[in-house]
């Protein structure tokens, strides 16, 4: 369950803003739809940005009602549509962005992204004071301060049913599958795909694996009868990719294939768990940004929903993995 706190109820800000940037993930509609209608709620303007940053340069800015965002907590993406925006790290652009958004009279802005959306946030409400509280989200989970971000169940959900499926051709076939998951700098979607997969081996960025590791606990599988592995290896995993592994592990004489997910675990409609944390992250970002809040990540945090300085989202310490991916290697023998 996630604990919902009561929110402020007494808005001082009378307009705000709303954008997602960076990757997108599944849950951001939820939580775009409980900003604009907590806003509607409490007599609070809601202007949608599309595009992320990009949007707010090229005032590509509209007046969002309730009505505007009926129909959308099921959908994945973001209807908003997000970007990747090269000007934004630059001040001079940020500084016209301050500009623009107070021609719209938007004082405040929920920024709903990953931690270089949350970086351009702080950077925008130290330099122009312009308020911004952010919503993590991204699929990685790979942020400070909270322990999940928005979209991070759904892909869990979307890779595992993957895994799944590919286990029964493993099965059928007595192969060994590499199947690689998305994590550039963080292993927690494979941990958790791989713990709730029962995949023998997993290989993340936290942890130093070597290939005569992975043999090892593929010959200990075969030892104890099982007549098929699954290897879930995160993108970031410095031994190499997927494909890299396939090659070795065939070199050795193991009859390996690879899988790469890919984009497929961006997608897909968000789970109950998303679409909720989407809702309450959305109204507690919309209610601490009218109530005079800036510079805080909305965060979950032994099932609280609770606020934390956009400073410890985007460079604290991330949740600690090694448990978990010891314990799946004590479960998977
Ligand atoms: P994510 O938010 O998913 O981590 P990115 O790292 O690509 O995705 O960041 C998304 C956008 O946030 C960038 O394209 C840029 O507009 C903005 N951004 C990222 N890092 C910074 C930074 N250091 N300063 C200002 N803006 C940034």
């Amino acid at each position: 369950m996630i604990i919902v706190p009561k929110l402020p109820s007494k808005p001082k800000l009378r307009t705000i803003g709303v954008l997602t940037s960076g990757g997108d993930a599944p849950g951001m509609n939820a939580a775009i739809r409980a900003v604009v209608r907590w806003a509607d709620a409490h007599h609070v303007r809601t202007f949608g940005i599309r595009r992320g940053y990009t949007g707010i340069l090229d005032r590509q800015v509209e007046l969002l009602t309730s009505r505007s965002v009926a129909n959308v907590i099921q959908r994945a993406g973001t209807f908003l549509k997000t970007s990747r925006c090269q000007a934004f790290l630059d001040s001079e652009h940020r500084a016209r962005a301050a500009q623009i958004l107070r021609q719209w009279d938007i004082e405040g802005l929920v920024v709903i992204g990953g931690d270089g959306s949350l970086t351009g946030a702080q950077r925008l409400a130290e330099e122009s004071g312009i308020a911004v509280i952010g919503v993590p989200g991204t699929i990685d989970n790979d942020m400070g301060g909270t322990e999940t971000t928005l979209g991070f169940d759904t892909a869990v959900n979307t890779a595992l049913d993957a895994i799944d499926k590919i286990r029964d051709t493993a099965d059928s076939h007595d192969r060994c599958f590499v199947v690689e998951v998305m994590g550039r700098s963080s292993g927690a979607l494979a941990t958790s795909v791989g713990l709730a997969g029962g995949a023998e081996t997993i290989l993340v960025p936290e942890r130093e694996t070597g290939i005569e590791e992975v043999i090892g606990n593929i010959d200990t599988s075969i030892t104890r009868g099982r007549t098929n592995s699954i290897i879930v290896v995160a993108e970031g995993y410095q031994g190499g990719s997927g494909h890299d592994l396939t090659e070795q592990l065939n070199a050795r004489g193991y009859h390996a294939r690879a899988c790469i997910l890919g984009h497929i675990q961006r997608g897909g409609m968000p789970t109950a768990f998303d679409r909720n944390l989407g809702s309450v992250m959305g109204s507690a970002a919309a209610a601490h940004l009218t109530a005079g809040r800036s510079r805080q990540m909305v965060a979950m945090r032994e099932g609280h929903i609770e606020l934390v300085p956009i400073e410890e989202a985007v460079s604290g310490e991330r949740l600690p993995l090694l448990n978990m991916l010891d314990l799946a290697r004590t479960l998977a023998t």
